[in-house]
């Protein structure tokens, strides 16, 4: 049970990723998996292009040549036996959890062989199920598959802006790790949660805060048009509490500074905490 791992070959019980990894942090990766008959790795070219696709698609910085990658699976197959390869590759391990690539971080690099069984049901056939396809579609799951959110977040900084804000057909929905308010005709309003946001703590307590202190809001839709010209946007997340947006696809907010209704806002959040303190 020799693995590689990071350029070196080991025992499996050996190959340790440390907790910061980003694949286990965030899912911040791609994988192959690769049969091998008798040896040799079935239709290999073809598997190369797919792993380089995922690569670019993530914009994983890593490059190597089929042969590379051919010397590095060699040692771990048996020429006797039915196998596959699984690669894991990551974005690897950077000293703090960020959202945004880290810089000057060396990608994970994992391959081990595994036997392939036959599948019984091969011979026998099998049942099977028609089923709704939620893929990418459960956001109000606080999961660690955070890799569509990673590559938006990283978008909107490379766009020097410090958040993506999010549209679904035609419809914003929150941050890429951050919940929306808009003021919008002296109104402040938020998406409805369902499974296309994550349900905010941070929404909640200022739902309950401008509920309680007459502040005129609701949760409803907001169109992307309609976003577009509210007097204030705010992105809100417990780490950075509310954020106000003061630019949005290059055109001012409102006056291009922090709004009157999150100054009010943000000030009972303020006292609220200091309440609990
Ligand atoms: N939406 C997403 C996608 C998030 O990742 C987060 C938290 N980082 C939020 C909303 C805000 O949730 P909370 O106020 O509970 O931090």
């Amino acid at each position: 049970d020799t693995v590689y791992l990071n350029g070196e070959y080991m025992p499996l019980a050996d190959a340790k990723i440390p907790v910061l990894d980003r694949g286990f942090l965030f899912g911040d990766g791609v994988y192959e998996v690769i049969p091998a008959y008798a040896g040799r790795l079935f239709r290999f070219e073809d598997h190369i292009v797919r792993l380089n696709n995922s690569l670019r698609e993530i914009r994983l910085d890593l490059h190597k040549t089929v042969a590379e990658w051919q010397a590095i699976f060699q040692p771990l197959l048996d020429s006797g036996k039915d196998e596959y390869i699984y690669l894991q590759i990551t974005r690897g391990c950077a000293p703090k959890r960020d959202h945004g690539f880290p810089e000057h971080v060396v990608p994970t690099v994992f391959a081990m062989c595994s036997e392939i069984k036959p599948f019984p049901g091969r011979v026998t056939g099998v049942k099977a199920v028609t089923l709704d396809d939620t893929r990418w579609q459960k956001c109000h799951v606080k999961a660690t598959a955070l890799l569509a959110h990673l590559l938006l977040r990283q978008e909107a900084l490379d766009q020097d802006c410090a958040e993506a804000i999010l549209v679904r057909n035609g419809y914003v929905t929150e941050g890429a790790a951050s919940n929306l308010f808009a003021v919008i005709d002296d109104e402040l309003i938020t998406p409805p949660n369902s499974n296309e946001i994550l349900p905010g703590i941070t929404r909640d307590v200022i739902l309950e805060l401008a509920a309680a202190n007459g502040i005129a809001c609701k949760e409803d839709v907001i169109a992307v048009e309609a976003l577009k010209n509210a007097s204030e946007i705010w992105v809100t997340s417990s780490t950075r509490e509310i954020v106000p947006v003061i630019e949005l696809d290059g055109q001012l907010v409102g006056p291009g500074k922090p709004g009157p209704v999150f100054q009010k806002t943000d000030q009972l959040l303020q006292a609220y905490k200091q309440s609990l303190a």
